[in-house]
């Protein structure tokens, strides 16, 4: 799997007129080895010439963590006495074009930059992004297991068996933490939990506001399976419920939602344009009056990390492919009353959209 990951990237930076991919910190590092970087101050970098092995630098320390797989990649540990910028740059031999991966610290780059001044850079996303964006059948089933335990969390929360009403929003965001791992995730991403005004914030960051009687708690979460081979793959869910019976204008509200979201995954077919899945929800929220308050793009895409691409954004043309995996999430958000949004990863399939959310989408009432 990996030597098929590198090879597609081989080709990729063949086309591209890149001589040498670099990956560190970040999600590429896994995907293409199965090795994650420790987000420290020493530098961890796998290279990939064009024609020729690829190497993993890694700090002799934390050379222990590696699972080695000789037909993939190298090992060339380096000590705390060396300059491992000097151990790149020679590995990268006479290279012209490099593409360095998004989230390595900026510093090595700097450095990088100072060491290999002839060289011209380019986001490791363009050769990286082309490839990760599409699911193969097995990425996409583990895509599917992390949806389905983070829906069995949803329906508990609809169920009324996750207490909300006397709770902190931080203490029903420790509980929902501590049920993403018990449903199999390795590690949680985040557990947003926003009671009444609070929902109209859509990144809120959950705090010692007491959930209260009679109010929308929308609680968006997710973390990440990561399976034998190193690479981890996520979830992200939003359902919303209502701590009492729904006033009639928020009842409005959130059927508008409802038809929006659903709207957003009828779209997501191959050959739709990713902006398009974006106008099918945002017209409706528009047409209802609610336009002003849908501040964010309909979606991202998603697999070895939370937000990558394909963006559903109004301006993304690119039409969407049989195994694009992103979320369809939109949200009307009131400021100083309400908000609501429902989120589901889609998978695009030749049988049609394929959600991997399938939990109750409507308005739980609960007590
Ligand atoms: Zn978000
Ligand atoms: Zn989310
Ligand atoms: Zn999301």
């Amino acid at each position: 799997m990996f030597t098929d990951r590198l090879d597609r990237a081989r080709e990729l930076m063949a086309t591209q007129g890149v001589d040498v991919l670099m990956l560190s910190v970040g999600a590429d590092l896994p995907y293409f080895c199965g090795y994650e970087a420790m987000p420290l101050e020493r530098l961890t970098m796998l290279v990939v010439p064009r024609d020729g092995a690829a190497t993993l630098v890694v700090p002799r320390l934390e050379a222990p963590r590696v699972v080695e797989r000789p037909d993939v990649f190298g090992v060339r540990s380096w000590d705390e006495t060396e300059n491992p910028v000097d151990v790149v740059a020679e590995l990268a031999g006479s290279a012209a074009v490099a593409a360095v991966g998004d989230q390595m610290w900026s510093r090595f780059l700097v450095e990088l930059m100072v060491a290999m001044p002839s060289v011209s850079w380019r986001r490791g996303s363009e050769v990286t992004a082309p490839i990760r964006s599409v699911k193969t059948a097995d990425e996409i089933e583990r895509l599917r297991a992390a949806g389905a335990a983070v829906d069995r969390i949803a329906g508990r929360l609809q169920r009324g068996e996750i207490e909300l009403v006397g709770r902190t929003e931080a203490e029903v965001s420790t509980e929902l933490s501590r049920q993403i791992v018990a449903e199999g995730h390795d590690r949680v991403n985040f557990a947003i939990v926003a009671a009444g005004d609070n929902a109209a914030s859509p990144h809120h960051e959950p705090g010692p506001r007491v959930i209260g009687t009679d109010e929308v708690v929308l609680c968006d979460f997710g973390g990440t399976m990561v399976g034998d081979d190193g690479v981890g793959y996520c979830s992200d869910i939003t359902r919303c419920v209502y701590t009492g019976e729904p006033p009639a204008e928020f009842n409005e509200l959130y059927d508008v939602l409802f038809e929006a979201q659903a709207a957003g995954v009828a779209a997501a077919a191959v050959g739709t344009p990713a902006q398009d899945v974006d106008r099918a929800a945002r017209s409706l929220i528009a047409s209802a009056g609610h336009g002003d308050y849908f501040v964010h793009r309909t979606g991202h895409g998603i697999g070895t990390e939370e937000h990558e691409d394909p963006y559903i954004v109004e301006g993304n043309r690119e039409p969407l492919v049989a195994g694009n995996a992103f979320s369809v999430e939109p949200g009307i958000y009131v400021p100083g009353r309400w908000g609501a949004r429902i989120e589901d990863i889609v998978v695009a399939s030749p049988d049609g959209p394929d959600p991997l959310n399938r939990v109750d989408h409507r308005l739980a009432a609960v007590a």
